[in-house]
């Protein structure tokens, strides 16, 4: 038996993992009692990765081999690799030069390795010449990037997970840590148990099994959490709980800030939040006065249309109480998937660029067509998921390549989904899983490597990049995801037609940063010169992909990253082989850093964090007569996304066994309705059907639905008659105007007996 050190690629946790196996096949998994995201643990997902890699899984549930499809609705034929690439090339190329290349479109995911990631990026916006690169994490952590942005500087989480065993107040907002980051949450039962004065608040507007730890419940209304933030610090100011010294110190925009809150008094806000006055006095107390308070927040705030105000509101509670920078003391939001942070770091979404650069800084662009040798970056924005799929609906976009997601279950609003799905001329997928719902609108599927299978790297939620390991081959002739792109990326550079230098003092007239590494070898610096340099048509020309290996593509994000933020060019896969380190980790460092902000300098142009004025809007599409209810949607504790993997086992259905809506029981009795009755829930996009349960975690007027069913359990269909499938045949596109996430926790339903 060989042992393989990985790391589990469900959650943002980011658990170490041995991975047992013989020959070719895992036959088995036990937590990394080195690593320190977890020192051994794993929750009932991570503990069974094994048997979801087992050979009857993978015959009966992975794409083997790359299929194509002649014609929509045709059952896909098999073709091998260089026919199915060949094939995209000409498709892609074919529609960039008719329409331009933001006519095509990538929407990638927070569970490709930061490699995968960066080439995407580069494919998009160095080849392509479009900024339409957007992934799943859109759905996840946009507003969370937004609101450190916008307050604190950078895109950067200042605590790390030991910031746990230190504070003396823990304030859980919309996370239901239980069941979404179980490891952690293990830590934060330790550490209320080791230090029993330790203080939780938990809000939510559900009464999720993490309550369970809290000594104060504060069950928010939908969508209210800028108010409460606003309320809080109104109290704060009150009181004199406040940190002037610190706000005049390491702060600006505060007396705008002041005059905001002003009106958000007690009564007001505890009528509009739900909660009693007396614990909003409670909470703003043992946030400000404890020695050290630690938020933990996730997609409550997130998925929301005011989901940058709401995380730049609780960050301004931070700043005011001057809870941030210290042990046990920060604003910490936790993202929901494994790699979502090391998306961010490649700037592979349609705002950003590498190393956490900006889209609409000149300077940037500049900086990264440099350091990619190509002539420019585009400066138009692109488009962010839901916009994306609103082109191909709207036949702007023609080509979708879509990577290791599956919107066709994850996005809100499906029926625009399935729409954009069919309109589109070509559809790529390229995918783990045959089984997953947008499998059945690909023109060609290119089967990936998953899990067990990879090697790469992954940065979880306390900005640790952690070594992904392959402990066994590729099933069928399933490619690596960087591998599939920088081969199809090199066959559509011989499509396109060159680009031209930059004339000198064009557009991006900055300094040219260091070239990147290209040597394949560690360490070996060989700088390049800018594509098409003394070429054109007819003349042979360098690739911008030349990697033959993971590292050699991480050596070059690696340079990408000197000098920024996040810079990491200390480190090399020879010092991660060793450890999980955290960043920045600058040459000449021997640790990585813990926490940011210590020093009380922030990474913006005055040295100071800024406080954010921000207004409190009502969710987008608040209840009413027709459609009485809140419908919100969360994880189960057993299951992970569309439940491609751990729908493959029966053991993962024993906690939860069907999809059911949930009402408080008053509702279900109000409404003369028994539980285990059949209801329709209908929103004004669609309708599903499913079992109502009675529950006390929900409250009066809210309904709950998990988020990971799909078409083999929950059926539905659209207002227009379309067949659909999920929740998300019921949720909202709308979203935040800053983060561009959607709304994907609120909705408003009508629920009637079916
Ligand atoms: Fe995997 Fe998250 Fe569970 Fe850790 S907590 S084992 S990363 S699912």
């Amino acid at each position: 038996m060989r042992e393989t050190k990985s790391t589990c690629p469900y959650c943002g946790v980011g658990c170490g993992v041995i991975i047992q196996s013989e020959g070719d096949q895992i036959t088995g998994v036990r937590g990394d009692p080195a690593h320190p995201a977890n020192f051994g643990r794993l929750c009932t997902k991570g503990s069974t990765l094994h048997l979801t890699a087992s050979a009857t899984v993978t015959r009966q549930t992975r794409l083997l081999h790359p299929l194509l499809r002649e014609r929509r609705g045709d059952k896909p034929v098999r073709v091998d690799w260089q026919a199915a690439l060949d094939t995209a090339a000409d498709r892609f190329a074919q529609v960039i030069r008719a329409h331009g290349p933001d006519a095509v479109g990538f929407y990638v995911s927070g569970q490709l390795l930061t490699e995968d990631y960066y080439v995407f990026n580069k494919l998009a916006k160095g080849l392509v010449g479009t900024n339409n690169i957007d992934t799943n994490s859109r759905l996840c952590m946009s507003s969370a990037v937004a609101g450190y942005k916008m307050t604190l500087g950078a895109d950067a989480p200042p605590a790390c997970y030991d910031d746990v065993n230190h504070a003396d107040c823990l304030f859980i907002v919309g996370s239901n840590t239980a069941f979404a980051h179980p490891i952690l949450f293990r830590r934060i039962e330790e550490a209320k148990a080791t230090r029993p004065g330790t203080k939780m608040i938990f809000c939510d507007p559900r009464r999720t099994d993490t309550a369970e730890l809290a000594d104060l419940y504060l069950p928010v209304q939908p969508g209210t959490d800028v108010m409460l933030f606003h309320g809080l610090l109104h109290i704060m100011l009150w009181e004199g709980w406040t940190q002037p010294d610190y706000i005049a110190a390491h702060t600006s925009g505060f007396d705008e800030l002041k005059a905001l809150v002003r009106e958000c008094t007690p009564e007001h806000v505890a009528q509009v939040c739900g909660i009693p006055k007396e614990d909003l006095f409670t909470a703003a107390r043992w946030f400000a006065t404890s020695p050290a308070t630690l938020s933990l927040y996730c997609q409550g705030l997130n998925q929301s249309a005011n989901g940058t105000a709401k995380n730049a509101a609780l960050i301004n509670l931070h700043l005011a109480t001057a809870q941030v920078g210290r042990p046990g003391a920060g604003p910490f939001s936790l993202t929901g998937q494994p790699n979502a942070m090391g998306g961010r770091e490649v700037g592979g979404l349609a705002n950003l660029l590498s190393a956490h650069r900006d889209l609409a800084n000149p300077q940037h662009r500049a900086e990264v067509a440099a350091l990619w040798g190509v002539p420019s970056v585009p400066e138009k924005p692109g488009k962010t998921a839901v916009e994306m799929f609103q082109a191909a609906a709207d036949g702007e976009i023609r080509a979708l390549w879509i990577a290791c997601t599956n919107p066709a279950q994850s996005m809100p609003d499906q029926a625009t989904v399935k729409r954009a799905l069919q309109r589109a001329e070509f559809v790529v997928v390229q995918e783990a899983f045959a089984t997953t719902e947008t499998c059945d609108y690909a023109d060609l599927l290119l089967p990936a490597t998953t899990w067990g299978e990879k090697e790469g790297t992954v940065t979880n939620s306390e900005r640790r990049i952690s070594r992904v390991r392959a402990a066994v081959a590729a099933p069928g002739s399933a490619r690596h995801d960087w591998e599939i792109v920088v081969d199809f990326a090199q066959r559509l550079e011989g499509r396109l037609p060159s680009p031209q230098p930059s004339p000198a003092g064009g557009r991006g007239n900055a300094p040219t940063p260091a070239l990147p590494q290209r040597g394949r070898e560690q360490g070996t610096e060989t700088p390049s010169p800018p594509w098409g340099e003394g070429g054109g048509e007819g003349h042979a020309r360098r690739t911008l992909f030349p990697y033959a290996t993971p590292e050699a593509i991480w050596l070059e994000h690696r340079a990408s990253t000197r000098g920024r933020d996040l810079d990491i060019t200390g480190l090399t896969y020879a010092l991660l082989e060793a450890a999980p380190r955290q960043w920045p980790f600058p040459a000449g460092a021997t640790e990585g850093r813990a926490r940011l902000y210590e020093d009380g300098l922030f990474p913006t142009p005055d040295g100071k964090a800024k406080f954010a004025a921000v207004l409190y809007e009502p969710v987008a599409e608040p209840r009413e007569s027709r459609y009485p209810f809140s419908l919100t949607t969360g994880r189960l504790r057993d299951q992970w996304h569309g439940m491609s993997r751990t729908g493959t086992l029966g053991r993962l259905f024993g906690h939860v066994p069907e999809p059911v809506v949930q009402l408080h029981p008053q509702d279900i009795q109000r409404r003369g309705l028994q539980e285990g009755d059949l209801v329709h829930v209908t929103s004004k996009r669609g309708s599903i059907v499913l079992p109502v349960q009675a529950s006390t975690e929900v409250g009066l007027g809210q309904a709950f639905i998990a988020m990971h069913w799909g078409p083999s359990f929950l059926s539905g269909v659209s207002s227009t008659g379309e067949r659909l499938a999920g929740v998300n045949a019921l949720t909202t596109s709308a979203y935040c105007p800053t983060s561009k996430q959607p709304e994907l926790k609120h909705a408003a339903v009508k629920i009637l007996k079916a």
